[in-house]
């Protein structure tokens, strides 16, 4: 394909020009455009509006369990019979202790996540309590996620200093009713309003992988645009045994990153963070998201395990960039590590040995 189509694309993106439907679709499924020079475009866009800084996240399950919501794609729902550890609300030391320890792994923002529909307002009074603690503790940015939210609460978590709030789209409303009953893709839309009309800043992402179409995609991400969203984690779904996830969609890694691509060029300055199930979908592609996004998640998911601090901070670091914290990635790192850079794996020796040298050799 003409170099001139990709940088087409980058122009459009970077004047913040929407693209059609069909050109979308196109991002998505066409062969005729080559996934490295469609990841280059999305790259220079990345870099114009993130420089080559990466925003670390961490999350903090804050309750596990006892959500009496049926996503169909989460360990903690009613319905589903997935393996977990339930547990009530932390105690405030726990939560405000493990907002340190992300401070000091050089995570910039402190996530964290509340199972349930959505808050009462007692439950509003504890999370703004919280907050206000982190905030007058360490100099980094709180971002809760706590289900649906009024009006009301928005405001009173805005005044006690909350950065943002997540509350995913999922996916589109057509599909929506595939992936969860008891709330609607409404009720999402609602909450992301409150919280925007209260002037926290939002994020809002996809997980794909939920028998969602190509359109239902470009869809979600249009949406994510039409509200200002600044923050997008896409996520791809981590099939989880027990949940309750009817129908799913083929994922490869190129498809993967197509979808990165995409949500840059329609997002271009927010912060697009490759999310959950990045490293069983990516696979040996995983560094090649950081040309499309510029935030990750340091260490795994809120039920699920993900790379070590260790691995992707070494990822960061060897494809050339850097992390937005008050710590440098080689000082993190260094702390991880310990100090031989020759690590390859934790847990594992860096000398083959005789078994793996001579496989013939007989005992
Ligand atoms: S995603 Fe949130 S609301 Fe839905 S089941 Fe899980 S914890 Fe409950």
């Amino acid at each position: 394909m003409n170099r001139i189509i990709y940088e087409e694309l980058v122009e459009k993106s970077l004047k913040s020009e929407i693209l059609s439907d069909e050109h979308s679709h196109r991002i998505l499924t066409s062969q005729e455009i080559e996934l490295l020079p469609l990841l280059d475009a999305a790259y220079q866009v990345r870099k114009h509006f993130r420089g080559k800084e990466v925003m670390v996240h961490i999350i903090n399950n804050a309750q596990n369990g006892f959500c009496p919501e049926d996503c169909h794609y989460c360990a903690q729902a009613k319905t589903s019979k997935a393996n977990i550890e339930e547990y009530p609300l932390k105690a405030d030391e726990e939560i405000l202790s493990e907002a340190k320890r992300a401070y000091e792994s050089g995570a910039f923002r402190y996530c964290m996540v509340f199972a349930g529909r959505g808050p009462s307002p007692r439950r509003i009074d504890v999370l703004c309590t919280l907050v206000k603690e982190i905030k007058s503790r360490y100099p980094i940015q709180v971002c809760i996620s706590a289900g649906l939210i009024g009006d009301q609460g928005a405001k009173k978590l805005k005044e006690a200093g909350l950065d943002r709030l997540n509350h995913n789209l999922n996916t589109s409303e057509r599909n929506y009713p595939n992936i969860c009953t008891t709330h609607t893709f409404q009720d999402r839309l609602n909450t992301l309003t409150s919280a925007k009309a209260a002037g926290i800043e939002l994020c809002s992402g996809i997980i794909v992988g939920m028998g969602e179409e190509v359109a239902d995609v470009i869809e979600v991400a249009k949406n994510l645009r039409r509200l200002g969203v600044k923050s997008i984690p896409v996520n791809y779904l981590i099939p989880i045994e027990g949940n309750t996830v009817k129908k799913f969609s083929h994922l490869t890694p190129e498809y993967c990153l197509r979808i990165l691509c995409l949500y840059r060029f329609l997002n271009p300055d927010s912060e697009l963070r490759v999310a959950a199930g990045r490293e069983g979908h990516l696979r040996s592609m995983e560094v090649m998201a950081l040309y499309p996004a510029n935030s990750l998640f340091l260490d795994g998911y809120l039920n699920t395990k993900g790379s070590s601090r260790a691995r992707t901070l070494r990822m960061i670091k060897d494809a050339g960039f850097v992390i937005k914290s008050d710590y440098s990635v080689e000082e993190i790192l260094k702390e991880e590590e310990g100090k031989n850079n020759f690590k390859i794996e934790e847990n594992q020796s860096f000398m083959k040995t005789l078994k793996e040298l001579r496989p013939q050799l007989k005992a």
